[in-house]
């Protein structure tokens, strides 16, 4: 039995903004996928689960199931904390989705479980120690060390988008201040655009969007950058110097052989990844006396949580 086309994991992906549901084949190739805008509570959730796995199945050996939720998750699979997901705050979800499927079934951490694609199937496959941060919405992390998902004493760990960068910062979406995700997301991005716009200094960015400066987004500083717009381009500077010394600091902590950026702006290449790395290697302790720490962009793109998930289905079963 070739085992690379005969067993197959279902992944799901539960975004704030999107859902995805995967039938995945052991080489990490998505043979079905569904996608729909996110859906509110954990009945919905597990309904739609059931019905794909129905629909699947039939034609199909699904051996298990791995659910990755946007949200800090415990080893029990209980969701504790989701921001983007407020329904599914204190839902027992493993369980739940244990007495309804006849089939194994994990839940992690979105972020975790997209870190888990691209070291089976992605950017990071062959690293024992490696940094998967997705800058997107927020910004989401998975640490592996040894070869495994990082996840502390409580299943908490690697929430890299909340500690205090500047202490004068914005408000976090976790209302801390000042976080690295509010200075370097793809949501901070923005907001560096429209601070610029209101303050009378981008009049190439509020063009983009006919004078609203409130519209501008991350993809309208990306736009102008083509241009060689200078406001842009310092808006640009700035936040790629933000995203660099976070990762900078998460290097000095985590040691990894390589970092892997995801997110939409990773369509970019060299223009993202370039002035990153110059910030790096300028942050960074210790420059000229340690190994290189290689910074690649992730190769999954938005299938990286579904993909993960079912990667890590795959444990479940001997
Ligand atoms: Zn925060």
């Amino acid at each position: 039995m070739n085992q690379t086309t005969d067993r197959l994991t279902v992944g799901v992906d539960l975004g704030g903004t999107n859902l995805r549901i995967g039938l995945v084949d052991y080489s990490g190739a998505v043979i079905e996928v569904h996608e729909q805008s996110s859906i509110g509570t954990a009945d919905e959730l597990i309904e739609i689960i059931v019905q794909k796995i129905n629909a699947w199945g039939s034609n199909n050996t699904i051996q298990s199931v791995g659910v990755g939720v946007a949200g800090m998750i415990d080893y029990e699979g209980v969701v504790h904390y989701a921001p983007n997901l407020p329904e599914f705050a204190g839902v027992p979800l493993q369980p739940l989705l244990a007495q309804r499927l006849e089939h194994p079934v994990v839940v992690d951490n979105d972020a975790n479980m997209a870190a888990w694609g691209e070291v089976n199937h992605g950017a990071a496959q062959g690293y024992d120690a490696a940094l998967v941060i997705t800058l997107g919405t927020g910004i989401g992390g998975g640490v592996i060390v040894g070869g495994q998902i990082y996840r502390g004493a409580h299943g908490f760990a690697a929430e890299v988008g909340h500690w205090q960068f500047d202490p004068a910062g914005p408000l976090c979406a976790c209302g801390g201040r000042g976080h690295w995700e509010a200075m370097a997301s793809g949501s901070a991005l923005g907001r560096m655009a429209q601070e610029q716009a209101a303050a009378g200094n981008a009049p190439a960015l509020l063009a983009l969007v006919d004078g609203d400066a409130h519209s501008l987004t991350g993809h309208h500083v990306v736009q102008a950058l083509a241009t060689s717009d200078e406001v842009a381009q310092s808006i640009w500077t700035q936040f790629t110097r933000a995203v660099g010394v976070g990762l900078a600091g998460l290097i000095n902590l985590f040691d990894p052989s390589v970092v892997v950026i995801s997110g939409g702006l990773v369509v970019l290449g060299e223009v993202l990844l370039n002035p990153i790395a110059s910030v790096v290697a300028e942050e960074i302790e210790g420059s000229q006396y340690r190994f290189k720490v290689q910074i690649l962009p992730a190769v999954l793109g938005d299938q990286a949580g579904l993909v993960g998930a079912a990667a890590m289905a795959r444990d479940l079963v001997p």
